[in-house]
């Protein structure tokens, strides 16, 4: 049912036959040559075919199908202030805000100079904003699954008149439980339209996905799926469990590394490293789907400019993260599902550029190392890391935990990316090892439940409130945003 491309060999962005304001706004970026996704998916989606697209965030996958989703809806542009004039024509799903906010400033710079208007919408931020812009009318809508579904409920949006849809990133929101809301928003599509989905991974779940929604489509692989990018140096130090603190500030240290994301298993996991090593004078901040969205922004904002050396992660709130020329990516964890690692090391040796993905494996993610070394088919390098100075690996606050034998770093393991922050604090979660069969919280795997503010906006029939979760924030288990970024670098706590 689907073909593979071939690879043209279009050398400059003329050959597509975009219109002159696309090309202008390409131009302004400072893009010359297309990169392969683009060079081979932009004249498959020009064509309105169905696309299947193998590639990671960091190939240009964003240009591959905002520009010429830009160029299709040309005709349509209108300059009308009526809203009637301005329906969703094209909509594109990804798992994660930053990753909407990401996509959509790609796409407002692309059509800068047509009169096709974008919008975006995510969750952990007020509704009200969006949808007034909502109502005014958009043609090309990026959204988060959850805050679009509440924006439908709302009537806020219409999905009649989509022609074109991309679910971006659609294994990550597979894995974030986010199948019920894409079946829901699926059926409010007209059947009529074009479809692309991009995966950096092809799982027998997404092959599914695809044999369902798209028609016929062409597949589209610029880097082999499960690939690692071979411009990457990889490298696994085995170290202790509690020697890890440490061996991150060894590494950070003795490689002078100046911009590093250092990816954790938990969101708990993932405040306390960045506490600790901020306590040893590296300046850090920790994101995660427990962060208020304006939290998480200005963390990656400030890790853009430069104002953060290490930025401490989990999978959920790192996807997608396009940051320039990231000279290496620290895994304090293993992650527990082998793809993550393929992601997470995607975040480094971007557009040719080299990078290091260091890894830190203690004797019990052993099994871990042994999947991804499965996944990649190819055996990593494993050195011994002797850490010089030991940093403390639990903080007072969980001696509670260690005594209870569950302080191992890898509570609070994160699901949902937009909803993650309704779980209860301090609820039991099962060690880490039986998790890994069941990596998403069943909780996530629900049907849709508009959110609070969702329902209190529409003057429809309240949901009853017994289906309503208990909204507790984290706030108090996980400390504020205190971190250095925000205040000065030597700053050494966040609570
Ligand atoms: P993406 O994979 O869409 O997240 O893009 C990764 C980065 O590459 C973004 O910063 C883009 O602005 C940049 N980019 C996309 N296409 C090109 C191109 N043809 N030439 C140079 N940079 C590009």
């Amino acid at each position: 049912m689907s073909d593979t491309a071939v690879t043209p060999s279009t050398e400059t962005f003329d050959q597509f036959g975009l219109a002159p304001e696309i090309l202008k706004a390409i131009q302004e970026q400072g893009y010359t040559t297309p990169t392969p996704i683009q060079a081979q998916a932009i004249p498959v989606v020009l064509t309105g075919r169905d696309v299947m697209g193998a590639a990671q965030t960091g190939t240009g996958k964003t240009a591959s199908f905002s520009l010429p989703i830009i160029q299709r809806l040309l005709p349509l542009a209108s300059t009308s202030a009526s809203p009637a004039r301005h329906p969703v024509r094209a909509l594109i799903l990804t798992p994660t805000r930053e990753l909407a906010d990401q996509v959509a400033n790609n796409v407002r710079t692309y059509a800068q100079h047509t009169a096709l208007r974008s919008s975006v919408v995510f969750g952990g931020v007020d509704m009200n904003p969006q949808s007034d812009e909502l109502r005014r009318g958009v043609e090309i809508l990026i959204a988060t699954p959850g805050r679009l579904l509440d924006h439908v409920q709302q009537k806020t949006t219409n999905l009649g008149q989509v022609q074109m849809l991309v679910l971006d990133e659609a294994d990550r929101m597979l894995d974030m439980g986010f199948l019920p809301d894409l079946q829901r928003i699926l059926n409010l599509l007209p059947k009529e339209r074009q479809t692309l989905l991009f995966s950096a991974t092809f799982s027998g779940e997404i092959k599914k996905l695809a044999a369902t929604y798209l028609r016929t489509p062409q597949t589209i692989e610029v880097a082999r799926s499960n690939s690692t990018a071979t411009n990457v140096t990889q490298v696994v130090y085995e170290v202790a469990e509690g020697d890890k603190t440490g061996a991150v500030v060894q590494l950070i240290r003795e490689r002078s590394l100046k911009q590093v994301i250092v990816f954790c298993n938990s969101k708990i996991g993932a405040s306390r490293l960045a506490r600790q090593i901020e306590k040893q004078g590296i300046v850090a901040a920790a994101i995660h789907g427990d962060r208020s969205q304006n939290e998480r922004m200005q963390a990656l904002d400030a890790f853009k400019r430069g104002e953060i050396e290490a930025l401490v992660a989990t999978d959920v709130a790192a996807r997608g993260l396009d940051i320039a020329e990231l000279p290496a990516v620290i895994n304090f964890d293993l992650p527990f599902n082998a793809e993550d690692y393929v992601h997470r090391i995607g975040r480094t040796g971007r557009a040719g550029a080299s990078g290091d993905a260091l890894s830190l494996c203690s004797p019990s993610e052993r099994k871990q190392l042994a999947d991804i070394e499965k996944l990649i088919k190819r055996p990593l390098t494993v050195e011994r890391l002797v850490v010089d100075t030991p940093v403390a690996h639990h903080e007072g606050g969980s001696r509670r935990r260690e005594r209870d034998g569950r302080g191992d770093g890898h509570e609070g393991r994160e699901g949902r990316g937009e909803r993650v922050g309704h779980r209860r604090p301090g609820a039991y979660e099962r060690p880490h090892h039986h998790r890994q069969s069941q990596p998403v919280d069943d909780f996530f795997l629900k049907p849709y439940e508009p959110s609070p503010s969702a329902r209190s906006a529409a003057e429809e029939k309240p949901a009853p409130a017994a289906s309503q979760k208990q909204k507790q924030p984290l706030a108090a288990l996980l400390g504020g945003l205190g971190s250095a970024w925000r205040n000065k670098p030597t700053s050494s706590s966040s609570s």
